[in-house]
């Protein structure tokens, strides 16, 4: 017997036939005899609409409701797929974050979870009682519910598997595993039969949305076993792993895009010491956050160029706090949200030169220009006009041997 942790996105329950097929899959587990828990998404596009709502009804709304808005829609998928299982004759309840016990923080809108109370989920696995719980959300410490930030289902997923010590975590979606880059977008990606956690969490962050970046943290801290599957077909996906489990390593395994950032400059700052900070300290008081960032020392050696990237849904905000602050002095501030970061990853590179000279070189080729570079131990990350996204992706895919042969 096992105890396993099984998460359906918003496609694999978009409706009442695909959240029947999802309950196929639970009978499969609760008839091999495993303790089961379910985490499921709102339907496909139900919480885009939710946060649309919320953001016509008014501009600087109430995060504390933003929250209980957008949580519904999670409410109403863990409701009917409990309501199916019992039509196949299924012991099941849904579990909503408030009562299953998620306690995060305080974090309204993208609140993260500190412990689950799970000792009654256990005692009703022995009655053999399913347990299907509404993804994305938990309670915070006011009392009140919180989300866990877009795409969170898959963190409720992973910490319910940590706080259950479960013994796998599967994340059925709308793909059949994690693939060297975004499937949608180049035909020859190719899917991995393992990506160590490092990998992952890095792919996450720069963009790949197959999993959410903490949900990899947190199994990764917690030494969850996750794979990623396909909800529509019966294969093996992708397992997230320790490094000492990849037998051969690429140097390169994968590459992200992500067209969610806007670059601003400020041309001309005054060029003294704490410049930087009289920058960033505002953005950060305004919990604004900043990725990549160049600094150009100008000619005069007086005046310096400063150009950085915050999420296009902060750049309005990330202008008016600059704009507001009298002591940066500056000649000008551009804005462009049409860009896009572009970022190669693999554990390889600590050990291996010339990865990223392959990629300058192989996006000059295309003629695409590169406006800003970022690097960690095992990432470079470009910005490039929005346009390019696809091409650049495409051409890296290439310049690394990750296309798949045909
Ligand atoms: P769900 O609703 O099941 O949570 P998501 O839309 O959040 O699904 O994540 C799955 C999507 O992630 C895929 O449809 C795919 O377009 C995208 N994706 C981006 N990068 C990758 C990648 N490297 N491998 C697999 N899928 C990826
Ligand atoms: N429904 C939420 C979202 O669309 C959470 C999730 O799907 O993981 O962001
Ligand atoms: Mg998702």
């Amino acid at each position: 017997m096992s105890r396993v942790v099984m998460k359906f996105g918003g496609t694999s329950v978009a409706d009442l036939d695909r959240i029947r097929n999802a309950a196929q899959r639970v009978k499969k587990e609760v008839d091999a005899g495993n303790e089961v828990a379910v985490v499921v998404s709102a339907m496909a596009g139900v919480t885009n609409q939710l946060v649309d709502y919320v953001q016509k009804a008014g501009s600087l709304y109430d995060l504390r409701e933003y929250d209980s808005v957008v949580a519904s829609g999670e409410q109403v998928t863990s409701g009917l797929l409990a309501i199916v299982l019992q039509e196949m004759g299924i012991n099941a309840r849904s579990w909503l974050g408030w009562q299953a016990r998620i306690i995060t923080n305080g974090a309204h809108g993208s609140a993260r979870i500190e412990r689950i109370e799970v000792d009654e989920i256990v005692r009703r696995f022995g009655e053999g009682q399913v347990a299907v719980f509404a993804g994305f959300q938990g309670v915070g410490p006011d009392g009140r519910i919180s989300t866990l930030g877009r795409g969170g289902s898959d963190t409720s997923a992973v910490a319910i598997a940590a706080a259950l010590k479960a013994d796998r975590c599967d994340i059925y979606t709308d793909v059949d595993g994690i693939y060297t880059t975004d499937p949608r977008i180049v035909a020859k990606a190719r899917k991995m039969d393992k990506i160590t956690y490092e990998e992952m969490l890095e792919l996450a962050s720069q963009g790949a949305k197959v999993l959410q970046t903490r949900s990899v943290e947190m199994a990764m801290k917690h030494g969850v076993r996750v794979q990623v599957l396909s909800s529509f077909e019966d294969k093996p996906g992708t397992l997230v792993v320790d490094e000492d489990e990849i037998v051969e390593q690429a140097i390169v395994s994968g590459i992200a895009y992500n067209r969610d950032e806007a670059k601003v400059t400020l041309r001309k700052v005054t060029d003294t010491p704490g410049v930087a900070a009289s920058i960033f300290g505002p953005l950060t008081d305004a919990a604004i956050n900043v990725d990549m960032i160049v600094q150009n020392i100008s000619a005069d050696k007086k005046t310096t160029d400063m150009t950085f990237t915050v999420s296009k849904a902060e750049l309005k905000r990330a202008i008016q706090v600059l704009e507001n602050n009298a002591g940066l002095k500056y000649e000008s501030l551009d804005s462009d949200p049409s860009v896009a970061k572009i970022s190669v990853i693999g554990v390889g590179m600590r050990s291996h030169a010339g990865v990223a000279q392959k990629m300058f070189s192989a996006l000059a080729e295309k003629g695409i220009n590169i406006e800003v570079i970022s690097t960690s131990e095992i990432k470079i990350s470009v910005l490039v006009a929005e346009e390019y996204t696809e091409l650049a992706v495409r051409s890296l895919h290439t310049a690394y041997g990750l296309d798949a042969e045909d």
